[in-house]
């Protein structure tokens, strides 16, 4: 019954490769042969604490951590943010690709299996979006993320832990400082129970981290003694 089920569902809906839309054969998965050989994860040196490319062999921190600027503990993503990688999350995040999800959920997993386990998170949480984005879009990109990642990990997804409360304004003018606090109030704790020790907050693009460092900041104010960050891609 489920077999048929999910045939009748691949008429319908057929699975497309993630990175150039082309409806997959049966045996092909995620990937079409050929974007099979576009597919990079980074293998640069990058920094331990934020995941970013290093641009100096004798580096192990990069130079905003080697100021020990985040609160959280360590970050890293799979990809960088370009080409296909990009055009896929853009599509996932606006073109209602949920499926896409599911390939960056592999990929982390894949990646940083050795690393999630070491770091032993309670539970995961993902990045929320301001609720009148959420009714837009339908969807939290970085929430079906995670709940991906839920399931091949078997770490627990905690939905409410988090809010976003404000959209973000513009932080330009703004000092480290006041950019962080800034960030920090766009957020607000809403979890009714004892936080555990040890989070997982997942988000679809790393750039400056201010957003995910503004909720570790949150959580760590809130109880939690490690935060880690894994994004799909590296800006
Ligand atoms: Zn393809
Ligand atoms: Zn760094």
């Amino acid at each position: 019954m489920k077999n048929l089920l999910r045939k009748i569902l691949g008429i319908i809906y057929p699975e497309r490769c993630v990175f150039c839309d082309k409806i997959l054969s049966a045996k092909e998965k995620y990937l079409c042969d050929e974007c099979i050989h576009k597919f990079k994860f980074i293998k640069d040196r990058t920094c331990i604490r934020c995941g970013r490319v290093l641009h100096s062999r004798y580096e192990t921190l990069c130079h905003e951590c080697a100021s020990g600027n985040f609160v959280f503990d360590e970050a890293f993503a799979p990809f960088k943010y370009t080409g296909e990688v990009k055009n896929s999350i853009l599509n996932l995040k606006y073109k209602g690709r949920a499926q896409n999800a599911g390939f960056y959920a592999k990929c982390i997993w894949k990646y940083g299996k050795e690393r999630i386990t070491n770091w032993n998170p309670d539970i995961i949480i993902a990045v929320p979006i301001h609720y009148s984005r959420l009714a837009t879009r339908g969807y939290n990109q970085a929430e079906l993320i995670a709940r991906k990642l839920s399931e091949v990990s078997g770490i627990p997804l905690e939905k409410n832990v988090i809010a976003r409360t404000k959209k973000t304004q513009a932080q330009k003018k703004l000092g480290k400082f006041e950019r962080h606090e800034n960030m920090k109030s766009a957020f607000s704790f809403v979890y009714g129970d004892t936080l555990p020790e040890r989070i997982l907050i997942i988000d679809d693009i790393f750039t400056t981290g201010a957003t995910v460092d503004a909720i570790s900041g949150i959580l760590k104010d809130n109880g939690a003694k490690k935060v880690y960050v894994i994004c799909a891609a590296l800006s």
